[in-house]
């Protein structure tokens, strides 16, 4: 019943009672952009522009950028299109920018803090995302990584906004989840990342299989900080996405909307599996799951006691 269902889902995003949820694709490149055009996907919630400076010998040129973002505006053609800006650094170095090696690369000199020291790279790489919007006439979001505090928000936002840009951050360090109304309050939206906002709470590399129990984004305490940022959004009125691939799993979506995330993003694919679970649910549903996730002390109860909340609405 519920594969039919799936099969079938075509958008746009909503829970059975109607409150809209933006179902988005995270892509890479103009031809992933194009390719997730084939699903049932609002728009891009996360273009990962870093494909276009890893394994260069020198940074793109401001024109160079500009074709390349134009690309997944054009895909995408008036929808909506949130660009991350660069976020390299450390374990995906850049061979134009020198930095001496450092003992604790996830905790190092990566994604927003590359431009501490070269600023003149995120100008240029803010002004090339500028061109594209004209020349696409788009209005696309733009939103830095790694943001740890207001002061780095505020910084952004300034700069994003000097270009006629809507400015937002991603909210994958703890920090920046704890004091989420005070940096929502320098920007136009936030995103979670729940990738590293997952291995930055728990301190354990997302990358490390033996530490996969660990880096599972249902512990219950990336869920509470999930619940911090998306009441701050709520209480300001404004946008909370979520962008990691916690947005892939159809049971952990609802229970993100429960929470008060307004847009959910991730690998095109997943789309229809997510979308219709969420069709198949009313918010309060999902309300109940956010509660009952957040209420487990580790992520085996917490799917569990969010699985007997939703079937009980099927
Ligand atoms: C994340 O950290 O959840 C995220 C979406 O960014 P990336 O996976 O590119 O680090
Ligand atoms: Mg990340």
């Amino acid at each position: 019943r519920h594969a039919a269902r799936v099969a079938g889902w075509s958008g746009p995003g909503r829970t059975g009672d109607g409150v809209e949820v933006a179902i988005l694709a995270n892509v890479a490149d103009g031809s992933s952009a194009r390719a997730a055009t084939d699903h049932p996907v609002e728009g891009v919630g996360l273009f990962r522009t870093e494909l276009a400076f890893l394994e260069r010998a020198e940074e793109p040129s401001v024109d160079e950028q500009a074709g390349i973002y134009r690309e997944v505006l054009d895909a995408f053609d008036g929808r909506k299109v949130v660009i991350r800006t660069l976020d390299a650094g450390s374990d995906k170095p850049l061979r134009f920018v020198t930095h001496p090696d450092e003992a604790n690369p996830a905790l190092g000199v990566r994604g927003d803090r590359i431009a501490l020291a070269h600023p003149e790279i995120r100008a240029r790489q803010l002004d090339a995302i500028a061109r594209a919007a004209l020349e696409a006439d788009a209005q696309p979001w733009v939103m830095a990584p790694m943001i740890a505090s207001p002061a780095e928000a505020a910084t952004f936002a300034a700069q994003v906004r000097e270009r006629g840009l809507v400015a937002g951050v991603m909210i994958e360090v703890p920090a920046a989840a704890i004091l989420a109304p005070a940096i929502l309050a320098e920007v136009d939206f936030v995103s979670i990342g729940t990738n590293d906002l997952t291995q930055y709470t728990m301190a354990a590399d997302r990358m490390s299989a033996e530490l996969a129990s660990l880096t599972d984004p249902w512990q219950p305490a990336v869920l509470h900080l999930v619940a911090t940022v998306a009441r701050a959004g709520r209480d300001q009125g404004k946008p909370v996405g979520v962008c990691g691939e916690a947005a892939a799993d159809p049971h952990l979506a609802c229970v993100l909307v429960g929470l008060g995330v307004t847009s959910l993003s991730s690998a095109p694919v997943a789309a229809p599996a997510v979308g219709a679970r969420l069709g198949a649910v009313t918010l309060a549903t999902c309300e109940n799951a956010a509660a009952a996730a957040l209420a487990a002390t580790d992520p085996a109860a917490a799917r569990a006691a969010v699985a007997a909340v939703l079937d009980s609405d099927e």
